[in-house]
């Protein structure tokens, strides 16, 4: 089969699991190479060659690169960034294709300012119009959708909102080929740098946000929103002013300043849904809002309204979920 086009995949992972988004953005691309008679090389840099490589293949990746040295545990942009330059200086790549996570985002910022090449992050659809891609990525707070076409240099950028791409795995084969890699010697300083952050899952990632805003009264009423969320499996958010109080760290805030984000589920705990907090969640798949307004304007985005006192609904959803899962 002749390859008119070659694009590149970055598979994020954390504590040695691969992250679903990073499927996600496999099956994106292997779409657009259908397309375009195009190949995927999937790049996984990690410490050990123990990942489901034929997962990658399973979700669009003709060739697996699996690129290994101890310091690539953990992302560290410095190490991953140097590690993609000199993959990209051995292979001509047409695009790059990074999941539009905190460090998808970091390393796709990083990979276009030293490439000089263009980058269109965020990404929300993705199709072939003459033989080009186009993306549509979301502008002025998620009121408006720009389409983008690149020009110049490869390889173009692009980053993939999580939760929008979502395909199931397919029987196919593919290459695999593993590799020891060399970093250079700041990979180590950086290593002793690299404070271990736990496995908190990205707000942007989850499939599940427990959001909380000034209705929850104080940053010890969290907790509840922490217990419902690990019922769920989710990801805990938070609105602007919560995160201005220091009651929640600024990687939470959902919103226009913000994370955007696009889960199955969202809970809106206490939150009263001004344009700017909704310009980051709305497009959730759906919405469940918890409120003692009952014209809170929030209910208007809501599937599912409840109004009442959410420290006191949170705590029973908390355990009739966990009863259900338990069943
Ligand atoms: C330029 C700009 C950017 C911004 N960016 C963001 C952003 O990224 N994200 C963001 O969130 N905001 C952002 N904001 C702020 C935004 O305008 C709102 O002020 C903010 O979203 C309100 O947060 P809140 O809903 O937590 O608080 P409030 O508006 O004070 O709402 C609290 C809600 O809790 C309810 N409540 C109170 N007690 C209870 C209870 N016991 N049980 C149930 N409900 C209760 C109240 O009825 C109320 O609806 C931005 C603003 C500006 C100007």
């Amino acid at each position: 089969m002749s390859v008119d086009c070659v694009l590149a995949v970055v598979i994020e992972h954390d504590q040695g699991k691969t992250k679903p988004v990073s499927l996600e953005v496999l099956s994106a691309a292997r779409k657009l190479a259908d397309q375009i008679s195009g190949k995927v090389v999937a790049f996984c840099f990690c410490h050990a060659a123990d990942f489901e490589v034929d997962l990658f293949i399973q979700h669009g990746a003709d060739e697996v690169r699996v690129l290994t040295h101890p310091d690539l545990q953990h992302y560290v942009h410095e190490n991953y960034a140097f590690a993609l330059l000199r993959q990209l200086e051995k292979s001509e790549f047409d695009y790059l294709l990074l999941p539009a996570t905190n460090n998808g985002k970091e390393l796709s910022a990083v990979l276009s300012a030293r490439l000089g090449v263009g980058v269109a992050t965020d990404c929300i659809s993705l199709s072939v119009s003459g033989g080009e891609v186009e993306a549509v990525r979301p502008v002025s707070a998620g009121k408006a959708h720009s389409t983008v076409r690149f020009k110049g240099k490869k390889p173009h950028i692009l980053s993939l909102r999580p939760n929008v791409f979502r395909d199931p795995p397919l029987s196919r084969q593919g290459d695999i080929i593993q590799e020891e890699i060399e970093l250079p010697e700041f990979s180590q300083r950086v290593r002793e740098l690299v404070k271990q952050v736990g496995s908190q899952l990205d707000v942007t990632e989850a499939r599940i946000v427990v959001s909380g805003g000034l209705g929850m009264q104080g940053p010890e009423n969290f907790k509840l929103l922490e217990d419902l969320a690990e019922v769920l499996g989710g990801a805990v958010g938070a609105s602007r002013p919560v995160v201005d109080n220091g009651w929640r760290d600024y990687s939470n805030q959902v919103g226009q300043t913000g994370r955007t984000v696009s889960p199955d589920l969202y809970f809106a705990c206490g939150i009263s849904g001004a344009v700017q907090h909704l310009a980051g969640m709305s497009s959730s798949r759906c919405i469940v809002a918890i409120n003692s307004d009952p014209n809170a304007a929030i209910f208007s985005v809501a599937d599912y309204g409840l109004v009442g006192d959410v420290l006191k609904i949170v705590p029973i959803l908390t355990r009739e979920f966990k009863k259900i899962l338990a069943s």
